[in-house]
């Protein structure tokens, strides 16, 4: 058998430590009424070089992004209460210039390291990777239709080409293509990707736009979202893609909450990540308005602040079970049920 880039290595057994670590913080934190989250997503930047259709941020320009220092000091707080792993994403991370010293700073505080790009400056600003665990790269189809989707012409050459150096220059980071599944595409266009996935031995991720998700002054967001019935069609194909042995990391726990066309959870997301925008303000989940702005705050006050601790237990009650990040397979090891537990198992192993 050929040795994949993605096969058990060493440098796996952080992401152990970290998948451990976080299954414990997830019982510590339901064996009480305060919150112990361990993911700490950040949006850098809300600028962007695309204009997709599905996109809530492109109203805002990136005037108001957190300076490094600010975030630095955020990482090295949330290094030292015991986060787990981190996220960073935009907008744009890459159009930040300084976008290495953040993720360099996120390694050094022990965290998990991740960042979701379009991947059109993988290359000219690359340097993140050298302390990045894993990268999260947007890819919706093969050749134009994907350049469509973002509208930005030539993207999809640019994110292949892209893989292709990191891969040479970064063998240890993983690689995942994120494929939003939305009415802008149709299976042979997902599977397309799932092929070149395949062929170049990275792994991929499907997302489900939930226009439900939408900010209030978000302008110009088409509803790209797909009907329950036809989502749950297509992800009859991707599961069986996915025994065919392409190399999707969907959870089958998360695939069938889709196939069987289930529209609610109870979901506990928002007690797991701290999710921080780019202006530092925290989301409410369930209303989409902001709540408390991290700015100039200490991290730990504001995780320990009763309007937080309130906000983030009330949010299981919110409707809108929306399933585009880890909010699902994190609260279903929350609720420590089987399926989850054994499907996030089995891609563990794998
Ligand atoms: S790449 Fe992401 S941030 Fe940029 S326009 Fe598209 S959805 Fe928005
Ligand atoms: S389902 Fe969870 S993550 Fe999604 S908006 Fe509601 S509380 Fe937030």
């Amino acid at each position: 058998m050929l040795k994949s880039r993605n096969n058990m290595s060493f440098e796996r057994l952080k992401y152990y430590r970290n998948l451990a670590g976080g299954a414990f913080e997830c019982i510590q934190s339901r064996l009480s009424k305060t919150p112990k989250p361990l993911c700490f997503s950040l949006m850098v930047t809300s600028k962007c070089n695309c204009d997709c259709d599905f996109c809530f941020w492109k109203h805002k320009k990136g005037t108001d992004d957190l300076p490094k220092e600010e975030i630095i000091r955020l990482i090295e707080e949330a290094g030292k209460i015991g986060y787990m792993d981190s996220i960073f994403w935009g907008g744009e991370p890459l159009l930040r210039q300084d976008i290495a010293e953040i993720t360099r700073a996120s390694q050094k505080a022990g965290l998990y390291t991740k960042l979701a790009t379009n991947g059109w400056f993988l290359e000219q600003n690359s340097d993140f990777a050298k302390y990045t665990d894993l990268v999260f790269v947007s890819l919706d189809a093969i050749g134009q239709a994907h350049d469509k989707i973002r509208h930005l012409d030539g993207i999809c050459a640019r994110v292949m080409s892209g893989i292709e150096y990191h891969k040479l220059h970064f063998p240890k980071m993983r690689i995942y293509v994120c494929c939003t599944v939305s009415s802008q595409t149709d299976f042979n266009q997902i599977k397309d990707v799932a092929q070149y996935c395949k062929n170049v031995d990275i792994l991929l991720y499907f997302t489900v736009n939930k226009s439900n998700q939408m900010l209030d002054e978000a302008k110009n967001v088409k509803d790209t979202e797909l009907e329950t019935e036809q989502l749950s069609e297509i992800f009859i194909r991707i599961k069986d893609l996915k025994k065919q042995g392409y190399p999707i990391r969907n959870s089958d726990y998360f695939i069938d909450y889709i196939i069987n066309k289930k529209n609610y959870y109870e979901c506990h997301w928002p007690r797991i990540a701290t999710v921080i925008y780019s202006d530092g303000n925290m989301l409410r989940c369930y209303d989409r308005k902001p709540y408390i702005n991290i700015k100039n705050k200490s991290l730990k006050d504001v995780i320990s602040n009763s309007v937080y601790i309130d906000t983030v237990n009330k949010c299981k009650e919110c409707k809108l079970a929306c399933v585009g990040n880890y909010a699902l397979d994190a609260s279903g090891l929350w609720k420590l049920e089987w399926p989850a537990i054994k499907s996030l198992m089995q891609i563990a192993i794998t």
